[in-house]
């Protein structure tokens, strides 16, 4: 078996180096085209590969054909970790600039090679839960200090363990689907009585989301080359936040109606396969965590994100933060191996959020409740427009990609405007 991720690898669809999409990266997706059904697809340079059409010619005889016709990457994803790699390989053979069997054959191109912008993208696996995490050091201390106060920034458990609630897998949705302003109750500090009403604090958070492709049973310990091989792949996760609703209702059981609105996530499930040549150590943790949560490995990745906000009448989005996945403290296998801990069951089609991720330095803040310090900084955009917080019609994308030699593995974007409450 060749590398799929080899650098030197080239397809014979000329992909740009700056696309999200060469043949080292090969992400799922589901997608549908001149009007059929929904079925699984894999993103090249500007083309979606028909995965079912592959499949019937008899050219991906890797599982049961009907698996590449399925609306979601669940049944794919439960046939495990041997079937997506030789899945990966079979595909990365058939584009490659010097195998024959796709790029010579004019009908089958023809039938399998769809242009992206033909094709209408949707939610690309049926999402079993929804779990966010709080694993960024600097995302949980700026927002302690902004919610509690310099000398509480950090709960005491906070460097022992990833923080997380169970969020709500109802509301998961794809990148374009526009995200209704919430409304809920709102107690602002100065005020003795809360009311009821649209959000007035609207944000996203800039996330990465885990696809978990393998189960867990109830009561079992995941190790941690367990943990890797139970995931599938990552996709951009933006985790839009009612501020105003959260800091009214938090204490003491966390976020509830704050985040449970809406999720939005990218459409390409970029695989864990495809992130390793990008891993790299995250920072180190002290206190050394609890046995359970040790990793031999460097667990981390060398991932840059981005964050553009189109407000109000400007004609395109303007970057407003860049930071990089590779800041956080705690790692996803160590947030999966702390979730099933307790003998919690995982599920194919979980969905881990890693939790805001903010950097170091003010222009990587994760967040307008960070980057505008909670409404007393206002963010300064073109033309004299000032944000606080999100307003109807403003637009929020994220992008994410890691940089290799002269090609970049990455992961389209996640895109959602705001719609009044109504
Ligand atoms: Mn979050």
């Amino acid at each position: 078996m060749f590398n799929p991720n080899d650098p030197k690898l080239r397809s014979f669809i000329s992909v740009d180096p700056a696309s999200d999409f060469p043949i080292q990266n090969l992400p799922y997706g589901v997608f549908s085209a001149n009007g059929l059904a929904p079925r699984l697809g894999i993103a090249i340079g500007d083309y979606v590969l028909d995965l079912w059409e592959l499949a019937q010619e008899g050219r991906l005889d890797v599982c049961e054909p009907a698996v590449f016709a399925a609306t979601s990457l669940n049944a794919f994803m439960a046939l495990g970790p041997s079937v997506w790699t030789r899945t990966r390989v079979r595909i990365s053979e058939l584009l490659r600039h010097d195998h024959p069997e796709l790029r010579d054959n004019d009908e089958l191109r023809k039938l399998a090679l769809l242009p992206m912008k033909d094709v209408k993208l949707h939610l690309p696996f049926t999402v079993a839960g929804y779990t966010d995490f709080y694993s960024s050091k600097e995302h949980a201390t700026n927002v302690g200090v902004m919610f509690r106060g310099k000398e509480n920034a950090l709960q005491p458990n906070w460097l022992h363990m990833p923080i997380g609630y169970n969020g709500r897998a109802s509301t998961v949705v794809v990148s374009g689907t526009k995200v209704r302003r919430p409304r809920g109750q709102l107690k602002p500090p100065n005020v003795d009585a809360p009311s009821f009403g649209p959000c007035k604090r609207l944000d996203f958070e800039l996330e990465m989301g885990v696809v978990i492709g393998q189960p867990s049973a109830m009561g079992e310990m995941i190790s941690e080359s367990r943990a890797e091989e139970m995931i599938f792949g990552f996709v951009l996760l933006n985790d839009w936040s009612a501020r105003d609703i959260q800091q009214w209702e938090y204490v003491p059981l966390g976020p509830f109606q704050a985040k449970a609105f809406a999720t939005s996530i990218s459409p390409w499930v970029v695989t864990r396969e495809a992130l390793e040549p990008f891993r790299l150590q995250g920072p180190e943790q002290d206190p050394v965590p609890l046995p359970y949560l040790r990793q031999a490995r460097p667990n981390n990745y060398d991932l840059t994100l981005e964050i553009g906000l189109r407000a109000g009448a400007m004609n395109e989005a303007q970057s407003i933060a860049r930071t990089n996945f590779k800041y956080m403290y705690w790692s996803s296998v160590q947030q999966l191996m702390h979730h099933a801990s307790s003998g919690c069951a995982m599920n194919a089609g979980d969905l881990l959020g890693s939790g805001t991720i903010s950097g170091p330095e003010k222009t990587q803040r994760g967040s307008l409740l960070e980057i505008s310090w909670n409404g007393t900084e206002p963010l300064e955009l073109p033309g004299g427009i000032k944000r606080s917080f999100l307003e109807d019609g403003d637009s929020l994308v994220m992008r994410g990609w890691c940089q290799g030699d002269g090609y970049r593995v990455g992961f389209g974007e996640v895109e959602g405007t705001i719609v009044a409450a109504g």
